[in-house]
């Protein structure tokens, strides 16, 4: 596909701005440019479809089934952006005096105090703009809470082998030191693993649950007991909220301190890079080291305020404000009832998928599964020399978008799959189908899956090659 810079016109442009009728004042010498900047010029008609081209070569949840394990990517109801694109959201400025913005601020309260009811936590903060970045939220919490404490060596942090890379990133680089431990057989937390590394030392301990296998922690209130009594604190990873919400709460299981990712588990749409919104919940204990400024209710007047011994600002100003927008109206239109419901068909909807395949593929473990379920593609490998990769770029062929291949890194050759509640069982079904066909496929003509994808407008990139030197600006010459 030709780049906009090659479909570039000289003379061409979408401007149909009206004769300047004001005097020109020009910019001062050293501060104007010397030369014109080297944009693309085109008709707008052009333009339009080199965007809408693009948007072809690309698949979203818009396009089709897109079962991405750890990454929810549900439906986003149409709502929640016309709530966003408000002009009185919009159109308002950070700077603005807080009387002239109450109902904004409303929103963040309101958002606050729900999910605060909805993880079982007693304060919250919207600031953080993303999960990971969350995650370096909540552990700058629990620092600043042992340092309070006069506990400043508490710096070991412990986190399971299950868990997602961005925890033991995050650990690191809000200064403490990672000590893994390895899951059980049943690809749970280890018991006697954990108490193991237990000390005076012990800073907290990052959990995720259902884990990244997506099975539930049945000792969960043993594990935060057990860290406890070291006098360390439990950290929540809820990023993966999905099959749990509305049933059970991570506040009410033991946990102090939690990152939720708005842009999976609470319908605000994410892929490509954001805006995203991590806010982070904390039992009281933690709510006086709370990022600045929060929003307090005084009567009826809503108004910033900094908690006592904040640890500052994370982000410029208040959050992603509008992914809060899209949030809560999602929780507004779905409610307490709906959220439930939400997470109990997304619980069945992976159940059915995983057992429409378990007959022939191997999945990691034979238990009911909550938000999503993994493959190990091991055996095949071994049999016939098709990897977990080739069934993935198989599947794009068939118009749906790979899970997550690679990752719980504790499964060899993993396909991890996350159907959400918003597919339909005819979906399931057409997925299911596809899944056994390839398999098929991967005994009668593994070379065909090697080939694959064959439709894609990209085969297979040097993914390595991509990451590392990525060339992301035209070169001119
Ligand atoms: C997605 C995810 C994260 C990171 O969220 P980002 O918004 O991508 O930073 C952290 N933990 C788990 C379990 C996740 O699934």
């Amino acid at each position: 596909m030709e780049l906009i810079f090659e479909k570039s016109k000289a003379g061409r442009s979408c401007n149909l701005l009206p004769p300047c009728d004001v005097e020109k004042a020009p910019l001062a010498a050293e501060i104007a440019r010397q030369k014109a900047p080297r944009l693309p010029q085109m008709a707008e008609i052009d333009l339009t479809r080199h965007y809408s081209a693009l948007e072809r070569r690309s698949h979203g949840v818009n396009n089709g089934f897109y079962p991405l394990g750890s990454c929810t990517m549900k439906y986003n109801s149409k709502i929640n952006e016309a709530m966003a694109a408000l002009p009185n959201f919009t159109d308002i400025h950070p700077l603005q005096p807080e009387n002239t913005v109450q109902g904004s601020l409303e929103v963040l309260y309101l958002a606050e105090k729900y999910l605060c009811e909805v993880t079982g936590m007693d304060e919250m903060s919207l600031q953080p703009a993303a999960g990971a970045h969350g995650e370096l939220t909540g552990l700058l919490l629990i620092k600043a809470y042992h340092q309070a404490n006069g506990q400043d060596n508490r710096r070991k942090m412990i986190i399971p082998d299950s868990a997602h890379g961005t925890n033991p990133a995050s650990a690191s680089m809000a200064g403490f030191s990672v000590v893994n431990i390895d899951s059980a057989a049943d690809g749970r937390v280890d018991l006697d693993a954990l108490r193991a590394v237990c000390d005076e030392n012990l800073a907290g301990l990052m959990l995720t649950n259902p884990n990244t296998i997506g099975i539930f922690e049945k000792d969960i209130e043993q594990i935060c007991q057990i860290v406890h009594q070291a006098g360390g604190l439990v950290y929540y990873d809820g990023a993966n909220l999905n099959g749990i919400v509305g049933l059970s709460r991570p506040g009410d299981m033991g946990f102090d301190v939690i990152h939720l990712n708005l842009h999976k588990t609470f319908s605000t749409p994410h892929g490509g890079g954001g805006p995203g919104s991590g806010p982070v919940g904390c039992k009281k204990i933690l709510a006086p080291f709370l990022p600045s400024p929060r929003v307090i209710k005084n009567g009826e007047t809503f108004t910033f305020a900094d908690a006592p011994q904040t640890i500052g600002r994370m982000k410029a100003f208040y959050g992603n404000f509008l992914v809060v927008v899209k949030a809560l109206t999602y929780l507004l239109t779905i409610g307490g009832q709906g959220l439930t419901d939400a997470a109990e068909m997304a619980v069945l909807n992976t159940n059915y998928l995983m057992k429409k395949l378990d007959d022939i593929y191997d999945m990691a473990h034979h238990e009911i599964s909550k938000h999503e379920f993994v493959i190990s593609c091991e055996r095949i490998k071994k049999e016939v020399g098709v990897t977990a990769l080739d069934i993935a770029k198989a599947l794009l062929d068939y118009g749906i978008h790979p899970p997550t291949i690679y990752f719980p890194l504790i499964v060899h050759e993993a396909l991890m799959f996350e159907p959400t509640e918003t597919e339909s069982i005819e979906t399931l079904d057409h997925c299911a189908a596809v899944m056994r066909e390839i398999y098929e496929l991967a005994y009668s003509n593994p070379e065909a899956l090697h080939a694959a994808p064959q439709k894609a407008c990209i085969g297979r990139p040097d993914e390595v090659e991509a990451a590392r030197n990525p060339r992301l600006r035209y070169n001119f010459e």
